[in-house]
């Protein structure tokens, strides 16, 4: 499962964060998903929930936020959302991000937002 790892990636770099706040306990975790991660939401949380038992970050809340697509066309300077496409099905989706083409012109874009998972905000809470 690829949510699995990508998750594992996140909670590396959350406890990293807690080195410096040994006695900080995470509340809210938030992640920006790019739309062309094609991540899986449920699988993310499921994982989030499963990995996190027994670590600092057990309970928090993890908020997940989803980037839109933004291209860059490679002939006219279009720098904007891609012809609007739906991501019901990721396999289908999958075919489609090579059928991406400049609303403007009809060349090829390059992918420039919306590929990435980020690791956005970690809110924690110290106790006295
Ligand atoms: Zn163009």
């Amino acid at each position: 499962m690829h949510e699995a790892s990508v998750m594992r990636t996140v909670l590396v770099s959350i406890l990293d964060q807690l080195k410096d706040n040994p006695d900080a306990k995470v509340v809210e975790v938030i992640l920006v998903i790019g739309e062309m991660t094609f991540l899986g939401h449920e699988q993310l949380a499921f994982a989030f929930e499963v990995m996190t038992k027994d670590t600092p970050v057990e309970g928090a809340k993890l908020e997940l936020k989803v980037e839109n697509t933004k291209v860059k066309c490679s002939k006219c300077t279009f720098e904007g959302e891609p012809k609007k496409v739906e991501f019901d099905d990721a396999q289908l989706a999958h075919t489609m991000v090579a059928s991406f083409t400049c609303p403007e012109c009809s060349s090829a874009v390059d992918i420039i937002e919306g590929k990435d998972l980020v690791l956005q905000r970690v809110v924690l809470e110290v106790e006295e």
